[in-house]
């Protein structure tokens, strides 16, 4: 079975028209993925490509419409090249012998900012050397730069591999656990998973299998039940399961049933922390308290689902956060990879985001913090609302 494409190593492919973006992507993954063309901008639009690059391992290429000119079309492709960026966890930028300007310095202050790392790729030697000037003027920039020819070059693909390979993120080497290292091995972990209206037919979501199988990886005993059998599985166990997590929807009736002594989370919480950030996450959710008649609340989901009659995002969050607040707000939902400009938001609240990877939900928060807007998830938000905030994050402080 393919690897999801939120587990996959993003690789972001950046540079200007004709610069060989596409023709780079090809001999790298030794396919037709990208159309190309002596005709500048002949990508139009993103074109993605997943594959599996040893000894990287499972990566999800890329490939941005090229921006050099000054039309509406090229507008708009800029809108979308930044897009790309907040979901890059490594980029290549590729100019050619004509060397770097404006357009490919202002994409390295962009990446900068976001802590992206960066290779820049400098093809066309075939056709004409860059100039030692010109050269010197990038190393000043950056080490990791890739001179090479796509056409003549026999190493490219090795080079290029060994450049990912130096820059690969931490958290890619080295996966994070999604509840394994908050509790010991053989320990006995019970999931609550609702099948309700919001459950797809015939399987489970995501953010639950996944979390299962980081329990079978971690040598610990799972227990998957529906609410209504939970009472007879915590009677069944001859001690009380080192941890319970819930669907975030069912946290208040299961708080009442398990008791105090046993650690309670919820998967959308386990998220936050896998996807985001734990402390952003809960110290955006003191937000709730000061909000105001009139102050408008961002609902961001990382999926496009069919939003049912009940729907989390759509009904049951808005509903507790008024409930809560006992002020009228104005909440307005985005799903995608769409941000919109966030300055008149009071509070930004995010999906468990099992959809996308990890850098895209980081960028999502530097943007936040930026722009001194307060940001929480689905988890911690009904948490917060039902007094039990606390309880939910007792298991990560141990
Ligand atoms: S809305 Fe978010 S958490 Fe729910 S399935 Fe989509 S990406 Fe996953």
């Amino acid at each position: 079975m393919k690897t999801l494409k939120s587990m996959r190593l993003h690789i972001g492919i950046f540079g200007k028209t004709n610069a060989g973006k596409s023709s780079f992507l090809n001999r790298i993954t030794n396919q037709d993925v990208s159309i190309v063309s002596d005709i500048a901008g002949t990508t139009t639009d993103v074109v993605e490509k997943s594959m599996e690059l040893l000894p990287v391992g499972p990566v999800n290429f890329l490939d941005t419409a090229g921006i050099n000119d000054e039309t509406i079309l090229a507008e708009k492709r800029l809108e979308k090249t930044t897009k790309i960026i907040n979901r890059t966890d490594i980029a290549v930028i590729v100019c050619d012998y004509k060397g770097i300007d404006d357009y490919e310095i202002n994409l390295i202050k962009k990446l900068n900012a976001l802590n992206i790392p960066y290779l820049i790729v400098i093809n066309k030697n075939d056709i004409k050397r860059i100039t030692t000037n010109k050269l010197d003027e990038i190393y000043n920039i950056t080490d990791n730069v890739l001179i090479t020819s796509v056409i003549n070059d026999n190493d490219l693909v090795y080079k290029f591999k060994n450049f990912l390979i130096k820059l690969l993120p931490e958290d890619f080497v080295n996966p994070p656990k999604i509840v394994g290292d908050l509790i010991p091995p053989k320990s006995t972990v019970i999931l609550v998973i609702p099948i309700d209206k919001e459950a797809p037919k015939g399987r489970i979501i995501l953010p639950q299998v996944q979390t299962l199988r980081d329990l079978l990886d971690s040598d610990c005993l799972s227990y998957v039940v529906k609410e209504s059998e939970l009472k007879q599985a915590l009677d069944n166990l001859k001690e009380p399961p080192a941890l319970v997590v819930t669907d975030s929807q069912a946290f208040k009736s299961i708080s009442e049933i398990v008791t105090k002594d046993i650690p309670l989370t919820s998967f959308s919480i386990l998220f936050a922390r896998l996807k985001g950030d734990l402390n952003a996450f809960k110290e955006g959710a003191k937000a709730i308290e000061n909000l105001k008649d009139g102050d408008k609340v961002l609902i961001l989901e990382s999926c496009t689902h069919h939003a049912i009659e009940d729907d989390i995002g759509r009904v049951k969050i808005p509903n507790l956060l008024r409930e809560k607040t006992g002020k009228n707000l104005i909440i307005e939902n985005y799903a995608g990879h769409d941000f919109p400009d966030i300055k008149e938001y009071k509070l930004i609240i995010h999906c468990g985001a099992c959809m996308t990877n990890r850098r895209e939900i980081l960028s999502r928060i530097i943007k936040a913090n930026e722009a001194k807007i307060p940001i929480t998830n689905y988890g911690i938000t009904i948490s917060y609302c039902l007094g039990i905030l606390e309880r939910a994050m007792n298991i990560f402080q141990k």
